[in-house]
């Protein structure tokens, strides 16, 4: 089944001549028999025994396998080669040291894909005399023994042909004929190649001798026997025993030779010995090839493959060797991977999730929850939008019920303008007694009103702590946060009064409470179960605290304390039910009150006015710029203050002039009029932003304590006017409990929506964690990109670290893997030790690196929150960076290894073995 035709060798090594290690071999051997390769040191034995068994390749020439030439193989054909059909035992036996001897043995079974069992392993042992000896490490065994587990390892799959380099010579004699004997055994129906210098075994064993010189076959012999004619047997002295030919006649001169042979003997001392002569006898003859029976088909390779389990354990031996450098690579390319984690966390910022986990943190304590509207205004001409606060219309209220399934309460201000942050308009500071000490910590004003119910406290998780809820108009309840400002403070009437000092809750009950000019009774105190504790540094003024850190610390605490008042139930006048639309009307009616709209000329600017109509005005003295009295306006034409108006006009640098508002003086003054004739524009402060074209026909001269900036005509007045159309500014809610409730806040909070006009708009969540999660969007945004990057050099480096550390396995194993590679694996097992080995260190990489960065993130948000005291939660590894990392170790250690292992699997099995 095996031949070699006219095979070529040569070795260039790199200094010196080339070496024609065979030069023209060619033969054929038989499909059993133990054939033996003798020749000197040097000959070209092992070479020609590792191109037969596909260890190595020749430069010419071919070998047939079944008929089958080697002229298209390729590696991996090689090594199905071998596996398949060769068994390999070398002089240094070449076993797994990692392994039991049952397990080397299983080995070369499991790479045919035959699954091992014990009864076959242990007859196999039984075989070569290693009953009991399965579970033994090759540490603990003698040469001998190592040779019968490597010929045991070459017997298991039952090979056609078996390859033993110099199986002997690393043995003792007695122990090389014990494994002689072996093989002898195994040669009765397999062909077994010995290569061998000694010439004595040899012709002892062998059935046939090939001896070899510089590459070249000189001698080519088969043992024979013949039957020797009767009368050519003759006696056979020995110096130690004599050999007789059977029913020989002994002659005269045989009995005296006998006889002196006994004497000899027994004179010293020793056992004469007779053997009777067979009648065959054996020697060596020139080969017949040409006879040589070689069976041609039935050729079939096995593709070798290593188990999992076995890549494993070749794979993860390695690593206890190497313990320093493991530790190391371990550790480094950590640390690399945690950078890696942490920078993808905060490259994964998302404000939805930051928000969630920020506001669901009860160390946040925020337990309110209020929305504001912007309006998002796109200029004609122009992609920027701008967001400018509005107040809600009742639909956007319904709309926010809605969507966050949170039942809403409006607050109603009379500021015509309320911006994020802080905003304690209606001021009862008034109604406190002297302020001599400064603090951020106590109230002096309400943000707002809220129509105060039995619901409303059950919803915001608030209770009544005194009296009772207002029930009528002018009624008030306040919070026990304002309750503390006069129990600080204490309390007045008014500036005239003396100060009462206020114990309790109680004491606060019937007071008056002046607000935007109308007088209410206080009836009740609301404890809103909020917990202002943590804001009592606040009751110290902020060139108290010395150092920057705790400066810092409490500017953003009383931010978030302002936060607090402004858009919870704590900092809100609570009145009765229906008061709203009231008090709005109320103030449209009262001077105090700015409406929300502005004037604008060339000379002229002014926001935020006081408007009226000519009936308002209840006869007060009027200059008609044209002389002509009216008693109603008409659409354009607009009446000002003289106060308001020449405030404006010596703003814009024009006092030099002397302005004299005398009918006649306007009349005589036709540039004066004519400045005065300029049109001028009215807007409505808030959407739908209409503007409205006027003339000044009057002037209200100074002193005349007139109310309002401006007159215009009555429908003007009706059209600008939010009378009757309660104003909401914000809506409040409690803060739900659960997470997903919270989520649904915010995300509804950060979503874009469009009102029925189709403008843009967005509800804003209002606190503080959200107003600074809005502010640091942009900075997350361009952190997100460095640390993508950063992350992506870090896993480079990881990478680099992990490839430096394979290619060192890679030359420590080199020479396991010659012997894997010797028994048959392919280069596909190859990758899969070395892959199981990364895979290894990846998966210890992953869980370090994910620890590793669950606990720094963990630290930096506890910092930022305790430390630091801002209540943001920005880290948040999720499933996101468990999967990733996990991804990324993996592929690292697959890229790592991918290039050291294809060096080594590309290499011919003999170059490997001998760590070449
Ligand atoms: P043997 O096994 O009979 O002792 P080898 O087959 O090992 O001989 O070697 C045959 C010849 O080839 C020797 O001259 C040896 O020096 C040379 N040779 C063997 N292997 C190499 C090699 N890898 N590089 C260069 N020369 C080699
Ligand atoms: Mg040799």
């Amino acid at each position: 089944m095996l031949e070699a035709r006219n095979l070529v060798k040569i070795y260039k090594p790199k200094k010196g001549v080339p070496v024609r290690a065979l030069d023209g071999i060619s033969l054929k051997f038989p499909d059993k028999g133990m054939v033996f390769l003798l020749g000197k040191s040097g000959s070209g034995k092992s070479t020609l025994l590792n191109v037969l068994g596909g260890l190595d390749r020749c430069n010419e020439g071919e070998i047939l396998i079944k008929g089958q030439s080697s002229k298209t193989f390729r590696q991996r054909h090689f090594d199905s080669y071998r596996n398949t059909y060769v068994g390999f035992i070398f002089q240094e036996y070449n076993i797994l040291e990692e392994f039991s001897v049952g397990a080397n043995i299983a080995l070369a079974l499991q790479l045919q894909g035959v699954k091992p069992m014990d009864d076959q392993i242990n007859g196999i042992l039984q075989e070569v005399d290693l009953t009991g000896y399965g579970n033994r490490k090759p540490n603990e065994l003698s040469g001998g023994q190592k040779q019968r587990v490597a010929i045991a390892r070459a017997l298991v799959k039952n090979p056609k042909i078996i390859m033993a380099d110099e199986p002997t010579g690393a043995l003792d004699s007695a122990t090389g004929r014990q494994i002689l004997t072996t093989l002898k055994k195994l040669s009765s129906d397999k062909l077994v190649l010995v290569v061998s210098h000694d010439r004595e075994f040899a012709e002892q064993y062998g059935d046939r001798i090939i001896e070899l010189e510089d590459g070249r076959v000189i001698r080519d012999v088969e043992r024979r026997a013949e039957k020797l004619p009767e009368e050519s047997m003759v006696p056979i002295y020995n110096d130690d025993s004599v050999s007789l030919p059977k029913a020989y006649h002994l002659t005269e001169a045989d009995r005296k030779a006998i006889c002196d042979y006994i004497e000899t003997m027994t004179a010293q001392g020793r056992e004469p010995k007779f053997t009777i002569q067979g009648s065959i006898r054996e020697s060596f003859q020139p080969t017949d090839q040409a006879a040589i029976q070689s069976s041609q088909d039935g050729y079939r390779l096995i593709k070798s493959r290593l188990p999992l389990k076995y890549a494993f354990k070749i794979g993860t031996s390695s690593l206890k060797h190497k313990k320093f450098r493991l530790v190391m690579t371990i550790f480094l390319s950590c640390i690399a991977f945690v950078l890696f984690g942490l920078a993808d966390t905060l490259a994964s910022y998302n404000y939805v999730t930051a928000s969630v986990s920020s506001l669901a943190d009860p160390s946040s304590q925020i337990t309110y929850a209020a929305f504001e509207k912007q309006l998002g205004i796109r200029r004609e001409g122009s992609d920027y939008v701008y967001w400018q606060y509005d107040r809600l219309t009742e639909e956007d209220y319904a709309r926010i019920k809605e969507e966050t399934g949170v039942t809403m309460y409006p607050v109603f201000s009379a500021a015509g303008q309320q911006e994020s942050g802080i905003n304690l308009d209606m001021g009862f500071a008034h109604n406190l007694a002297e302020i001599t000490e400064y603090s951020n910590y106590y109230a002096r004003g309400f943000s707002g009103y809220v129509e105060a119910s039995e619901e409303l406290l059950k919803d915001m998780g608030a209770k009544l702590v005194a009296g009772a809820l207002p029930q009528n108009a002018d009624e008030l309840a306040l919070s026990g946060f304002v309750l503390e400002s006069f129990q600080k403070y204490g309390y007045r009437e008014n500036y005239e009064t003396e100060p009462v000092v206020i114990h309790s809750a109680e004491d606060m009950i019937g007071r008056i409470l002046n607000l935007d000019g109308i007088d209410y009774t206080i009836t009740g105190i609301v404890d809103t179960g909020i917990d202002y504790s943590r804001y009592e540094s606040l009751k110290k003024s902020l060139s108290e605290n010395e150092e920057l850190t705790d400066q810092i610390v409490y500017m953003v605490l009383m931010k978030e304390l302002r936060y607090s008042l402004n858009y919870s139930l704590s900092g809100l006048a609570m009145v009765s039910e229906g008061q709203i639309t009231r008090i709005n009307d109320l103030l449209l009616e009262t001077q105090n009150f700015s409406q929300p709209f502005y004037i604008s000329g060339e000379y002229y600017w002014q926001t935020l006015c006081s408007i009226g109509t000519l009936s308002q005005l209840e006869g007060l003295e009027v200059v008609w710029l044209d002389g002509q009295e009216r008693t109603t306006l008409s659409e354009n034409e607009i009446i000002l203050s003289e106060e308001e108006y020449m405030y404006s006009i010596k703003s814009m640098e024009m006092e030099d002039t002397a302005y004299d508002f005398s009918a006649q003086h306007a009349s005589e003054n036709p540039d004066y009029s004519q400045i005065l004739a300029m049109p001028m524009t009215i807007d409505r402060y808030q959407y739908p932003y209409d503007s409205y074209e006027a003339r000044i026909v009057g002037i209200i001269p100074e002193g005349k304590d007139c109310r309002f900036s401006q007159v215009v005509c009555d429908s003007l007045l009706t059209t600008l006017s939010t009378a009757g159309k309660p104003v909401i500014c914000q809506t409040i809610a409690a803060m739900p409990d659960s997470e997903s409730g919270i989520r649904k806040i915010v995300e509804f909070s950060s979503r874009e929506v469009t009102d029925q006009e189709g403008n843009s708009i967005a509800f804003n969540l209002m606190n503080l964690i959200s107003y600074e999660l809005d502010n640091l969007d942009e900075v997350f945004e361009v952190m997100r990109r460095i640390f993508l990057w950063v992350g992506v050099v870090f896993v480079v480096f990881a990478s680099l670290l992990f490839s430096n550390f394979i290619a060192t396995s890679v030359a420590y194993k080199k020479r396991e893997i010659g012997i894997l590679r010797a028994i048959g694996s392919r280069s596909n097992d190859v990758f899969r030790i070395f892959f199981a080995e990364s895979f290894v260190i990846a998966m210890i990489n992953f869980v370090l690196s994910l620890l590793g960065t669950t606990v720094i993130c963990g630290a930096i948000n506890y910092f930022i929150r305790y430390e630091a005291g801002i209540l943001l939660t920005i880290l948040n590894v999720g499933l996101r960076q468990v999967v990733l990392l996990f991804g990324v170790c993996l592929l690292v250690a697959a890229a790592a290894s991918f290039l050291p292992v294809r060096k080594i699997a590309a290499k011919r099995p003999i170059d490997a073995i001998r760590n070449r």
